[in-house]
C-alpha cells in the first residue's frame, strides 16, 4: 500500500478534512477495492439481507405489473365509447372483475364491467372511469360525464414499473427495507451479497478499565469499544472485540498482530496524540505503513491511517485506523472518515450522507481554517419551523453531548462565526430506511 500522503506525519501542516477523506478513499480504491479478499460473496435468504451490500444486479424475472390492470375501483370499458359527440356516456354493466380473478368476460360495444383496483383488465377494455365519477341507473346502466376520463386512463400497463430482464436494484446497493420488499415483489427469495467486512476494535490506554471491573482511582471506564461496536454493527459489519490494550510496545504489538490475522480492518482508539504517538508510531513502522495525521478539525485532530503488513497467516494487508481517545472524537472521526472507508471496502456504492441546510437558532463561535463537527439538536420552534441548536458545551470528552444530539452541525473549513438565523449544514443521525 502506498502511503506517501499518509507518511507526511507530524512535521507537515494540518490536513483539511477533505484532503484526509480523499487520501483515505484513494488509498483504499487503489489497494483494496478490487481485491478478492474484500469482495467474497455469499447467498442469503432475503430476510437476512438487511444492511448487506448487493454483490450483483437484481434482474427482474418478470414484468411489473405482470399484466394490464386497473389503477382504481371503477368501471372498465373500451375508449372507442368516448366519442366526441356525446356529453354523457351510458354503458351497460355486464358483471364485476375482482383482483386475482383470471376468467375475464369480453365486453361488446356499449358495455362496461365493474372493476376493482389491481384486477386484470379484460382484453377489450383499455380505460377505467373511477367509481366516484359515475352514477348507476336503475336499468343496469352506468353513466358518467364524457369530460371526466380520457382514453387509456386509470389503467396500469404490463411492464410499466419494470420490464422483465431489466435491473431492479444495482450491485453495490446497501440493502434497505424497501429493497427487500422490491426483491420479494419479483419473487426473489435469496440474494448474493458481499461477505461482511471483519473489523477488529481495541482500546489502548493504561487508564482504561473494563465495564465489568470496579473502578479504582485514576482509572476510567472504556466506553469507546461500545460506541465503535455499535457504529460498526449498524453498518451491517462483523466486529471482533480485541479488548483493552496497555500502552506498552509489547502489548500493542501482540494485540495488533493478532487482530490483523483475524480482521480486514483494525480500529483502535487512543494513543495517537503527540507524545504517546511517538511510541505507537515506532511500533507501527515495524508492523506496516501508517501515517500519523493532524487534521484541521474539531473534535478529532490526531488520527493514524495506513495498513499493516500481510503475514503468513493473512496474505493481504490490514487497513488500520488509529482514532483519537476522546469518546466524542471517536464517533466524529468514525462517521467522517471510517464509515465511508468501511462501506467502500465492503463493495458499497452511493453511500454519501446528505448535508441538509437548517437555520441556526443561536449564534455559534467558529474559527475559520478548520472544520467543526458540533453536536446539534434539530427541533421545531413554537412557530413550527425546524431549526438547529447545539447541545451546549462541546468538549471532546463529553459523550453526553453525542447522546443528546440528533445531528452533527457541520461548520465548514472556511466558515467563521454563525449569527442567529444563519443557515448551517447538518447531518441527521437517523435515517428512515
Ligand atoms: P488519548 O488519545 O489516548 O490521549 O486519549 C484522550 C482522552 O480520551 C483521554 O482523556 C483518555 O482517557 C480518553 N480515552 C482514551 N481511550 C478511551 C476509551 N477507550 N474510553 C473512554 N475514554 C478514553
Ligand atoms: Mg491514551
Amino acid at each position: 500500500m502506498q502511503t506517501s500522503k499518509a507518511n507526511q506525519e507530524f512535521q507537515s501542516d494540518f490536513l483539511s478534512v477533505s484532503e484526509a477523506r480523499n487520501a483515505i478513499a484513494n488509498l483504499i480504491a487503489s489497494s483494496y477495492e478490487s481485491s478478492a479478499m474484500h469482495l467474497r460473496t455469499e447467498t442469503l435468504p432475503l430476510h437476512q439481507c438487511l444492511n448487506r451490500i448487493l454483490a450483483s444486479d437484481i434482474l427482474s424475472p418478470i414484468d411489473v405489473p405482470a399484466h394490464d390492470n386497473s389503477a382504481m375501483d371503477g368501471y372498465a370499458f373500451d375508449s372507442s365509447e368516448l366519442r366526441d359527440d356525446r356529453q354523457n356516456i351510458e354503458l351497460t354493466i355486464i358483471g364485476t372483475v375482482h383482483a386475482g380473478q383470471t376468467d375475464l368476460p369480453s365486453i361488446s360495444p356499449g358495455e362496461c364491467i365493474k372493476i376493482m383496483t389491481g384486477a386484470l383488465m379484460p382484453a377489450t377494455c383499455n380505460t377505467v372511469v373511477p367509481q366516484e365519477f359515475t352514477k348507476t341507473l336503475s336499468n343496469g346502466l352506468m353513466s358518467f360525464s364524457r369530460s371526466i376520463v380520457h382514453a387509456g386512463e386509470n389503467r396500469r400497463l404490463q411492464g410499466e414499473d419494470l420490464q422483465s430482464g431489466k435491473a431492479a436494484i444495482l450491485q453495490g446497493r446497501i440493502l434497505h427495507p424497501a429493497d427487500l420488499g422490491l426483491a420479494a415483489s419479483l419473487g426473489i427469495h435469496k440474494l448474493e451479497v458481499y461477505e461482511r467486512t471483519k473489523v477488529a476494535i481495541l482500546s489502548s490506554g493504561n487508564e482504561l478499565c473494563d465495564i465489568h471491573d470496579s473502578l479504582v482511582p485514576g482509572k476510567i471506564y472504556d466506553s469507546n469499544r461500545y460506541n465503535l461496536r455499535a457504529c460498526i454493527e449498524r453498518l451491517g459489519m462483523e466486529v471482533i472485540d480485541c479488548g483493552i490494550v496497555r500502552d506498552t510496545p509489547d502489548d500493542l504489538r501482540k494485540s495488533f498482530t493478532m487482530a490483523a490475522q483475524k480482521a480486514d480492518v483494525i480500529i483502535s482508539s487512543g494513543g495517537v496524540s503527540v507524545g504517546e504517538a511517538d511510541f505507537t508510531k515506532q511500533m507501527m513502522e515495524e508492523l506496516g505503513e501508517v501515517g500519523f495525521w493532524k487534521i484541521a478539525m474539531r473534535p478529532g485532530r490526531p488520527m493514524a491511517f495506513g495498513s499493516l503488513k500481510p503475514s503468513s497467516n493473512k496474505p493481504t494487508p490490514t487497513v488500520f485506523f488509529g482514532l483519537p481517545g476522546n469518546p466524542v472524537a471517536v464517533m466524529v472521526t468514525f462517521y467522517q472518515f471510517v464509515r465511508n472507508a468501511l462501506l467502500q471496502l465492503n463493495g458499497a456504492k452511493r453511500f454519501e450522507i446528505p448535508l441538509i441546510p437548517v437555520r441556526s437558532a443561536a449564534g455559534i463561535r467558529k474559527k475559520s481554517g478548520r472544520t467543526e463537527f458540533q453536536r446539534g439538536i434539530v427541533f421545531q420552534n413554537p412557530q413550527g419551523q425546524w431549526m438547529v441548536k447545539t447541545t451546549g458545551s462541546q468538549g471532546a470528552g463529553i459523550l453526553r453531548s453525542m447522546s443528546e444530539a440528533n445531528c452533527f452541525i457541520i461548520l465548514h473549513h472556511d466558515q467563521g462565526n454563525i449569527e442567529p438565523g444563519d443557515w448551517v449544514d447538518v447531518e441527521i443521525f437517523d435515517g428512515l430506511l
